[in-house]
């Protein structure tokens, strides 16, 4: 029999109907052993999240206010699940105890840590499973970065000791000890955490959608789900912008060649989207393209000289301009007297009219010039590899769509072609590449 590990995020686990829906999926399937749990995310548009109750319970109480208003919301919301689910243990005691600790503690990490620990707690009772409290399995160095092969020699001896257990997402611990958290959406590391330790045949990812779409849904209508991507592609799609994942929960289950598997809470049947080490030969049903994304607000950096190719070190000055004002750039296009960069509008700020001027101090260019309002749209997939006509599809598809591509950079490695383009052509664009790859 395999092991499966299944995280559940905070959609899932918003409220007693969905612990309900949660205990089906996992008393289903006896492979899975261990369960990460979130927080309770919303129940409806307007609602909040318990880890945003949670800090701003510890705002309160840095500025030397009463948290007990805020908190009690924050009873309120988890005796509601117990109660409906009929548990029977003193969970009151412990939320009142928690409240009392985040006052203590003025950890924010801490206060923030505690949505998780009691979903899970809650969680451990309903299924009648063990807990494991992720404080003592999960290690951050001094600096708060996250200690990989230290953590995943004791949560695998941890998990060695339990057949089936809880272990609550987002949180871990300085070597002190003491709480430290992961960033925000931060219970899909630890799954992939766990996962890993567990040497799990499929980390599941349990969410509110079916899976990754092939396209983002506010622009390209009905955009059809992708059933495999490899990780390599889940990558180049998420730098783009599109966001199921946490980013860094690909790191551990993609070093262990362990595939995640996206699925969703309220329709269990579905297959949901599966992301692999290495791709199969005949998935998504023969479409060429996995998927596409894109991301606005750019700018790009052209940068002309008469005979720079033979200038010693001069993409390295450019490059060295943008380093001293600490500022990291997307892509580089070079032509034979122009290279241009292209960087984030987040980044640049207000050091563009600096970077300029560095650049010209540096490499003494003929022009420099400047185009704002570039957007960048990646079409991502193995099966363009080696495939004559990839580009030529989706320039044509531009064409006739009648955008302007203002910049090109596809990768050596082929399964991602880079297009920049005026912002407002971005939406026409987006739309024109996706019909003209996919097929219905
Ligand atoms: N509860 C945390 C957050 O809202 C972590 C998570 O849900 O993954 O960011």
């Amino acid at each position: 029999m395999g092991v499966k590990v299944a995280k559940f995020g905070g959609s899932s686990l918003a409220d007693a109907e969905h612990f309900r829906k949660v205990r089906d999926i996992v008393l289903s399937d006896p492979e899975i052993c261990y369960v990460v749990p979130s927080a309770p995310g919303k129940r409806f548009k307007e609602d909040t999240k318990v880890t945003d109750m949670l800090y701003q319970c510890h705002r309160l109480v840095e500025r030397d206010q009463s948290h007990e208003a805020v908190f009690q919301k924050i009873i309120e919301r988890y005796m509601g699940i117990y109660e409906a689910l009929g548990l029977d243990f003193d969970f009151y005691g412990l939320l009142l105890e928690t409240g009392d600790q985040i006052r203590r503690q003025k950890n924010p990490d801490f206060a923030a840590s505690r949505g998780e620990y009691l979903n899970g707690i809650l969680l451990s009772h309903y299924l009648g499973w063990d807990f494991i409290d992720a404080q003592s399995v999960i290690k951050f160095d001094r600096q708060g970065v996250f200690a990989s092969e230290w953590t995943n020699e004791i949560m695998g001896e941890a998990l060695s000791n339990h057949e089936r257990a809880i272990v609550p997402g987002f949180y871990g611990s300085y070597p002190n000890g003491d709480v430290h958290t992961f960033s925000r959406g931060g219970s899909d590391i630890t799954g992939a955490i766990v996962a890993r330790a567990a040497k799990a045949d499929v980390y599941e990812n349990w969410t509110d959608v079916s899976g990754f779409l092939m396209a983002d849904p506010n622009i390209v209508e009905n955009p059809k789900c992708i059933r495999e991507l490899s990780y390599r592609e889940l990558r180049e799609l998420s730098y783009m912008g599109a966001t199921v994942l946490h980013e860094d929960a690909i790191f551990p289950v993609h070093k262990a060649g362990i595939p995640t598997n996206i699925r969703n809470t309220n329709d269990p049947a579905d297959p949901g989207t599966m992301i692999v080490p290495q791709v199969s030969k005949d998935r998504n049903s023969g479409q060429r393209i996995t998927g596409i994304a894109g991301h606005k607000n750019f700018t790009l950096i052209t940068i002309d000289k008469a005979m720079m190719n033979s200038e010693y070190g001069f993409g390295r000055r450019v490059l060295q301009a943008l380093e001293d004002f600490g500022v990291s750039f997307e892509h580089m296009p070079t032509g034979i007297d122009t290279m241009s960069v292209v960087v984030s509008d987040k980044e640049l700020l207000t050091r563009k009219d600096q970077i300029i001027q560095r650049i010209e101090q540096l490499c003494q260019p003929d022009t420099i010039s400047v185009s704002t309002g570039i957007a960048l749209i990646a079409t991502v997939g193995h099966g363009m590899v080696s495939q004559p006509g990839s580009a030529a599809t989706l320039f044509n598809a531009l064409y006739e769509a009648g955008v302007n591509v203002r910049m090109i950079d596809q990768g050596s490695s082929e399964f991602n072609i880079i297009v920049g383009v005026h912002v407002d052509d971005f939406e026409t664009a987006m739309r024109a590449i996706y019909k003209a790859f996919v097929k219905e």
